[in-house]
Formats: structure tokens, sequence, C-alpha cells
């Protein structure tokens, strides 16, 4: 199938890609990696009437480390750049370990961070990963009825994001510009694991972990995440919070992991059914549980 007819903007910067986007009389997509878009419009399931391509605006494609030693990711940071650039294997390693989840290498040197996060797929690992990291996300647009060029930006927590299947937060004149990390805390380790029929295939169940532990090895905060875990990435509040007060001895994590698969909402195709996705997510979260911790007492 080929794509129907749209219009093309090549962007040569941000204030030009979000004056494409303000504008009322097309409907317009911004063009990222095009791993999900080209497909959907292949496919017919999306027909905008104009495209803005991101590629070349420079702003978007950065990696800076934060005032507070966190990390912020331009929206246009492609998958494999997280899993080489070792700025980021050492703020926060679990982008790294998660990244080479994602498809083949080809599609990773397309898709981006951006994109990911914008196209909220409930199967996808980074929105799962960086949920559990505590992400925020910067969003932009141009301010409407002001001065051309003028901006508005907000910041969102990543959680507040996420609205349902595929669909986020964002408006149709807004851009995704910035995914922020905050700093790892001492003590604190991270894993991720998933499921797949095959590698490069999409996970039947991921889990993304972070637990940080005091002096005393006493869990005192923790995040568990899951990929394909319910109809949008999702935090899972509960099943963390019962790690926390307490060492993470087998016991305390397997109780996670039995609270998480309770109460995690995943669904039925035909590639597993409820109950086996339960069962991963079981099986997953106390790995990647007993994993962090290890990474946190190390
Ligand atoms: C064969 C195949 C296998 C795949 N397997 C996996 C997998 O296992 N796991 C996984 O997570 N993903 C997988 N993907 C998807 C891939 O990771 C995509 O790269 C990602 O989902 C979207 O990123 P993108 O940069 O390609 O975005 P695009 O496809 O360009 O855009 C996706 C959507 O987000 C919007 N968008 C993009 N950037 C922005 C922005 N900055 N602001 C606002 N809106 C924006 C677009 O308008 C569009 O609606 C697979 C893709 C293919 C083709």
């Amino acid at each position: 199938m080929k794509p129907p007819p749209f219009e093309y903007v090549a962007a040569a910067g941000l204030d030009e890609a979000l004056e494409a986007l303000a504008e009322p009389s097309l409907e317009t997509r911004a063009l990222a990696g095009g791993q999900s878009l080209v497909p959907m419009l292949n496919f017919r399931l999306a027909a905008p009437e104009r495209l803005v391509d991101l590629n070349g605006i420079e702003e978007l494609a950065r990696v800076e480390e934060t005032e507070s030693g966190g990390l912020r990711l331009g929206a246009m940071v492609r998958h494999l750049r997280l899993e080489r650039d070792p700025l980021i294997a050492r703020r926060a390693p679990l982008l790294a370990e998660a990244a080479p989840f994602i498809a083949h290498p080809q599609i990773r040197s397309r898709g981006t961070v951006g994109g990911s996060v914008a196209h909220a797929d409930p199967a996808a690992e980074l929105p799962a990963v960086l949920l559990t990291l505590g992400a925020r996300v910067r969003i932009a647009r141009r301010s409407r009825g002001g001065e051309p060029g003028s901006r508005v930006e907000r910041t969102l927590d990543l959680e507040d994001f996420f609205l349902g299947p595929f669909f986020s937060a964002l408006e149709p004149d807004e851009l995704l510009t910035a995914i922020e990390v905050p700093p790892s805390a001492p003590g604190e380790g991270t894993a991720f694991d998933e499921v797949a029929r095959r590698r490069g295939d999409y996970a039947l169940a991921g889990v993304a972990a972070r637990v940080r532990l005091d002096s005393r090895g006493v869990c005192d905060e923790a995040a568990i995440s899951l990929v394909n875990g319910g109809s949008t990435p999702c935090l899972m509040r509960e099943a963390a919070r019962t790690l926390v007060g307490a060492e993470p001895t087998p016991e305390a994590v397997e109780a996670a992991a039995a609270a998480c698969a309770e109460t995690c909402e995943p669904a039925a195709d035909m590639h597993a059914n409820e109950a086996y996705r339960r069962h991963l997510v079981r099986t997953l979260t106390a790995r990647v549980v007993s994993r962090a911790a290890g990474r946190a007492r190390t």
C-alpha cells in the first residue's frame, strides 16, 4: 500500500515546525523516525493532509546533562543512541538496558524517543521505562493568536501524559520537544526484562523496576512499570509500595510480583491470553525487582 497524498514540510527549526502545526486549515502531523507513522499511512490508518518533518531540527537531537545531574533527551534522539551514548549509560542505565529490546537495529537507527512517547503505545518499551525513572515531558506550541514565532511551553509528568491506547495529552498544535529524566539517587538500582515470541517482536509483556535502598538495605523508594500490562503504559504504584519500608527479601519481591499480576489489566489477543500475560508479569516482576535490588546493594 502507498500512503494517501500529503503536503510535506521539512522544518529547519523548531519555530517553523510549530508554525506549521498551528495552521488550522490543514490537518498536520509531526514526522519523526517514521517507524510507526509511515506504516499507519500505508495502511490508511492515518491520513493527515500535511507532514512536518522534524529530522532537520538540530536542537531536538541533543542529549544534555541537566544542572541537577539528570538528563534532557531531545525528542529526536534515536533509540540506537540510548544504547550507545556513554552519558546515557552512566546517568540512566535503564534506558541503555531496555533500548536493545526495541525492534531491530535498522528500526532503532530511525525511531526516536519523542516519537515513541508521543505514539503512546502500551506495548512500547520506552514509555514504561521512562515512567519508572519518573520522567517529565517538555511540550511546546505556537502561542494561539499571539505574535508569529512566540512559543508557549509546558512540562508534564509522564504519568499524566498517557490518556489511553495511542492517545496522549498532546494537543494537535503541540510538539513534544524533550524528555527530562531526574538524576538517580545513591543506593538506586534499575532493571528491565521482557518476553517476546521472537527477538525484536513487540513484547507479550515487559517490566521495568527501580529500587532504592538506604544504608541498612531497607527499600525507601520503588517504582515498577509494565509494557503491555494495560491500556496505557502504566506505573504499578500499589505493587511498588509493598516493597517500601522493608528489605527486598525473596518473600517481599514475590509479594510485589503477585500484587502486580493481580492488579494489571493486560489485553487478550491472538498472541497471548490474559492469564498468560499475568503469569509473565508475575515472573518478570520478580526477576527485575530482585535484579534491581541486587544492583542497588552494589
Ligand atoms: C517492524 C517494527 C517493529 C517495531 N517494534 C517495536 C518494539 O518492539 N517496541 C517499540 O517500542 N517500538 C517498536 N516499533 C516502533 C518504533 O519504536 C518507532 O520508532 C516508535 O514507535 C515511533 O517513533 P518514530 O520516531 O518512528 O515516530 P513516528 O513514526 O515518526 O511518529 C509516531 C507518532 O508520533 C507523532 N510524533 C512523533 N514525534 C513527535 C513529537 N516530537 N511531538 C509530537 N508528536 C510526535 C507522529 O506524528 C506520529 O503520530 C516497531 C516499528 C516497526 C516498523
